[in-house]
């Protein structure tokens, strides 16, 4: 099979475990960085320019785009699917998952549990938002932050107020979310593939820290999902309409609350952690699943 890997960074683990996988199992494996692509906009064939050279031939593409470069990398996705090539994940659910609002919103509607979260714009109310979520403590948490960053704990009614009104200020949107104080600290991190969590990890954050990111010095280590969890994990990819998707759990009071899905987890921390060759899963994915014009939406939004 001839497989793009969308990527920007061929040095990256997960780029080069993708393509590693990818060869090993005896397919053509090209890494393309999607900011050197052209788009051809031209009426009834779409094509993709890279290097100069048009891009053709291809069966499937594993999109692995950067939040930061989201608009542009989801549009040479969208034109792949225009071109009737496989995208293991589609453009349309990468965008979906890309807002944390719209996430939120979409994994309530399906049930899924959450915790308690409230959002604001600009409301005078502060008070009304705080009360929401059942007050202090409660963690703010800015729509455009990631790997933990705008992400606040205010421990009292006090800090909480100020630190809304700073955002507010700021001009900033975010959302206000119960502190799941019981998570002491640690997330789970399930990578599912299709309909199944191929691999999973607890992150611990470090002494003195609520956030478990792995960046900010999180250390992670197996775990044993329960079934709740893992049906949990499903429900939220399927939710967003991802084929593989990396689910950020927090184990509360009130069952597993899901906090966050990835769109382009990461394979480093997760093939470490557990030992297994999900790489090599996610490539057998494509091979199973890799159709021509199969895309559902055909990046039709
Ligand atoms: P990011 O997308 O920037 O990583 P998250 O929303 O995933 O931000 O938050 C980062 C980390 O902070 C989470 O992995 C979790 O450990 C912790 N955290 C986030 N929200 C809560 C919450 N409501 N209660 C307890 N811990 C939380």
């Amino acid at each position: 099979m001839k497989i793009a890997i969308l990527s920007r960074n061929r040095k990256l683990y997960s780029t080069r475990r993708l393509a590693e996988a990818g060869v090993q199992r005896g397919h053509d494996v090209h890494i393309i960085d999607p900011l050197r692509c052209t788009i051809d906009i031209a009426s009834q064939r779409p094509t993709i320019q890279f290097k100069k050279q048009e891009l053709t031939g291809f069966e499937a593409v594993i999109p692995r785009i950067g939040a930061s470069i989201t608009y542009y990398g989801l549009a040479v996705v969208r034109q792949f699917e225009m071109m009737g090539v496989y995208s293991l994940n589609e453009s349309v659910a990468i965008g979906r998952s890309r807002d944390k609002l719209r996430s939120l919103q979409l994994l309530a509607r399906s049930g899924v549990g959450l915790p308690l979260t409230g959002f604001a714009h600009s409301v005078d109310d502060t008070d009304a938002l705080i009360e929401m979520v059942g007050g202090a403590p409660l963690v703010v948490k800015l729509l455009e932050g990631t790997q933990g960053r705008g992400v606040v704990l205010a421990e009292t009614y006090k800090a909480a107020e100020s630190v809304i009104d700073a955002f507010r200020e700021l001009d900033a949107n975010f959302l206000v979310q119960e502190f799941i104080r019981e998570a002491a600290g640690a997330d789970i991190r399930c990578f599912v593939i299709g309909e199944k969590v191929v691999a999973s990890m607890k992150r611990q954050a470090k002494e003195g820290e609520f956030r478990s990111n792995l960046h900010r010095g999180g250390s992670a280590r197996l775990v044993k999902l329960t079934p709740e969890e893992r049906s949990t994990a499903v429900r939220a990819a399927k939710t967003m309409g991802l084929n593989v998707a990396g689910v950020d759990i927090l184990r509360s009071n009130h069952g597993p609350v899901v906090m966050e899905v990835n769109s382009s987890p990461g394979l480093e921390g997760i093939e470490a952690a557990t030992n297994k060759d999900v790489a090599g899963q996610l490539v057998q994915f494509v091979e199973k699943n890799a159709k021509p014009y199969k895309t559902r939406t055909r990046g039709k939004g």
